[in-house]
């Protein structure tokens, strides 16, 4: 039997045959009887079929919603500081929010962990991308604002990547880490077809408990959680809906992503969607008032960090 990496509990199956909605393979999830933390198994060798060219690739409309709000978040953490500092974005995509950052006065790095993501993060933005993760940085650079934003489920070894980020922080520093939350209502009700539940590429499946635990592991302290997600927890409470009704998991997404047709039932599903949303974001705002949002956002700093002493500063 399997334990939890986290805490060391025996793992009980959750999800024997969770579908992945690209490959149509399926895979095992696994939940800590202690600390409630998941895992998918087995962790494919190669990722690649896993990751189509158009994943994550929306159409226009909803890239532009994508925007305003992802716009809205990075206002509010710049906001944790006095005065711009240096970022460091693992994962940082095309460089969107870095680009924003950049435009806030930040001096801004991101890393890809392929060469042709890092092409067109350079390309997009012309942000300074590395390719991999801490390990490619400079050995001197240090941040006060490292950003983990939907990456540290797809790891396979997120403790020691956290150990490593934990290294970079400068004094006074904060990372902020946004994953989905196995511990919330979405979650509950959407079961093996949950939105966010994203097999194989979800490796792991944290619940705040789990998550802040292995913070504190890697010597950092969480100094607040926030569920607060327009960006994707209605969307989540829509696709999880169709999944229960629907054989063919994330019709919605695959058609959103250009993956699929816009053929009669797939427009039918794109109908249907649009009526769920207003519950879906209901849904949503009284999951985050119960702190049972579908997706967290967690903010540390190194542990026996003074936040009264830092460099950049910073609201409690
Ligand atoms: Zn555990």
């Amino acid at each position: 039997m399997t334990a939890c990496r986290i805490c060391g509990g025996a793992m009980r199956p959750r999800f024997p045959r969770a579908a992945d909605y690209i490959t149509g393979d399926r895979f095992e999830v696994r939940e800590c009887t202690i600390c409630g933390a998941g895992r998918t198994l087995p962790a494919p060798a190669d990722m690649a079929a896993y990751y189509p060219a158009r994943y994550r690739h929306y159409n226009p409309l909803v890239a532009g919603i994508l925007r305003v709000l992802y716009r809205r978040r990075v206002a509010r953490w710049a906001g944790l500081f006095r005065t711009p500092g240096a970022v460091f974005e693992m994962g940082c995509g095309n460089g969107m929010m870095l680009h924003m950052l950049r435009r806030l006065g930040w001096t801004v790095m991101g890393s890809e962990r392929s060469g042709e993501a890092v092409r067109i993060a350079r390309e997009t933005f012309g942000i300074t991308v590395v390719e991999g993760g801490p390990d490619a940085l400079d050995a001197q650079a240090r941040f006060d604002l490292i950003l983990l934003f939907q990456v540290l489920e797809h790891l396979d070894d997120p403790a020691a990547v956290l150990g490593k980020l934990a290294g970079r922080l400068a004094p006074g520093g904060r990372l902020i880490i946004g994953v989905p939350n196995f511990a919330s209502w979405q979650a509950a009700f959407g079961g093996a077809g949950w939105f966010h539940l994203d097999v194989p590429r979800h490796l792991q499946h944290f619940t705040p408990v789990a998550l802040a635990r292995l913070l504190g592991e890697q010597g950092l302290r969480v100094t607040g959680i926030s569920y607060d997600s327009p960006e994707h927890d209605p969307y989540g409470w829509v696709q999880s809906l169709l999944n229960r009704v629907d054989s063919r998991p994330n019709r919605l997404t695959r058609l959103l992503m250009r993956m699929d047709r816009p053929d009669a039932a797939n427009l039918l599903h794109l109908a249907l969607g649009c009526l769920a949303f207003v519950p879906a974001v209901a849904l949503a705002v009284i999951s985050w008032a119960a702190r049972r949002g579908a997706i967290m956002e967690v903010t540390c700093v190194r542990d026996g960090a003074n936040l009264g002493g830092e460099t950049s500063g910073g609201k409690p």
